[in-house]
């Protein structure tokens, strides 16, 4: 199969305003029924400011392009389109924000859906000059979306299938000789080539945009991977002194406030016996909440000191949290994982009735991401 580069627009481009900061002004358009991919500018800066963030941005297209009738077209359908898209400080120095949000007619619920993930995926979007991917159509063979900076192609994918997320994040990165993060990859596992219908779609080891089978209609469309290399372009601040001042502050607050600081150390952590206090813990497919279970060892500190650990922090961000963990004993012995969240705990664990095993309930999180299944919905089943 013959890489499909991105070809110029046809109309002649219109010279544009200048763009607010923390905007790249464009949106990198993909049509896979056509095999084509084109820059366009995505409109004006009081557009840009009325629909902030990767929602507004997302919504706004999603509404427009795939209402049919009093609803929308199904998530099934070839018009239905794949939103990948950033705020407006993904690739600022600013915690929290170098993901991205998926914007679709989900699998789940066959209705509008947005989700997000953390990573590198929005930094390294924003660095090749786009704010957001939209994607439409429906490939006849399996391709994956390869960006560097002007350089976009749609590549074969057929030695990749069957491969789950990060065996395919593996493949990539040493088929492309990019390490690290030089290369951001969200892909979908063996779920979403066959599309579940909650299927998520998942990438840089971990991070995991769930909800409603946004994995399901990555799969219809037979897209195995976006992967973006960190691009060369420059990004701008309206106000970088301000920006990073804000940042500061807000990182300090996280730190020191009695309120947000086990957030900082711990992440979602501390939501198993929390929840457990409050009675709301789902155990056994939600029959009960109440456990006689010592919830002692379910303390945040307890769940970390469990296993060997690694920072694994999303781009420019400095909590303590996503990191990757070695399981230290039983048949899982040596494995890498990536530290479950609350969810994770929960949908791999006390959910579906387990209660004592946290090597097998980390080795069942990571399973799942790795074929790109939502952990919260696999509990539920
Ligand atoms: S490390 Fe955690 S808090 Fe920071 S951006 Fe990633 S997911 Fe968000």
């Amino acid at each position: 199969m013959t890489p499909v580069t991105a070809s110029a627009p046809k109309k002649s481009v219109k010279t544009q305003p200048p763009l607010p900061g923390g905007f790249a002004g464009q949106i990198l358009r993909v049509d896979l029924s056509r095999r084509r991919c084109w820059p366009e500018p995505w409109g004006s800066p009081e557009e840009m400011r009325d629909q902030l963030g990767g929602i507004g941005l997302g919504s706004r297209i999603l509404y427009k392009e795939t209402r049919k009738g009093k609803g929308n077209v199904g998530w099934d359908h070839p018009d239905n389109r794949l939103i990948l898209a950033t705020g407006p400080l993904a690739g600022l120095p600013v915690w929290g924000t170098g993901g991205l949000t998926v914007v679709t007619i989900g699998a789940g619920t066959n209705g509008p859906t947005s989700t997000q993930a953390n990573g590198f995926f929005g930094t390294n979007l924003k660095y090749c000059g786009y704010d957001a991917i939209v994607i439409q159509g429906q490939s006849k063979d399996w391709v994956y979306l390869y960006i560097d900076d002007d350089r976009v192609e749609l590549r074969d994918a057929r030695s990749y299938l069957g491969k789950d997320t990060w065996e395919t994040q593996d493949a990539l990165s040493e088929n492309l000789g990019l390490r690290g993060h030089q290369l951001s990859v969200y892909s979908i596992g063996p779920a979403g080539e066959t599309c579940v219908r909650f299927a998520a779609i998942q990438g840089d080891y971990g991070h995991v945009a769930s909800k409603n089978g946004v994995g399901a209609v990555m799969g219809k469309k037979k897209l195995k991977a976006v992967a973006i290399v960190k691009g060369t372009k420059a990004l701008r601040a309206a106000d970088p002194r301000g920006l990073v001042q804000a940042a500061d502050e807000i990182a300090h607050d996280l730190q020191t406030d009695p309120s947000a600081r086990s957030l900082y150390e711990y992440g979602t952590l501390p939501g198993v016996v929390n929840l457990s206090k409050m009675g709301a813990l789902p155990i056994r497919n939600y029959t009960t909440s109440v456990t006689g279970v010592d919830m002692a060892p379910w303390e945040a500190p307890k769940l970390r000191e469990g296993f060997d650990h690694r920072g694994h922090q999303c781009n420019s961000c400095g909590m303590h949290h996503c990191h990757m963990s070695v399981i230290r004993q039983g048949v899982h012995k040596g494995k890498i994982v990536d530290e479950p969240e609350y969810e994770g705990w929960s949908g791999a664990g006390w959910t579906i009735g387990v209660t004592a095993d946290k090597d097998g309930v980390a080795w069942l999180n990571t399973q799942l991401d790795r074929a790109c299944l939502d952990v919260n919905e696999f509990g539920w089943l």
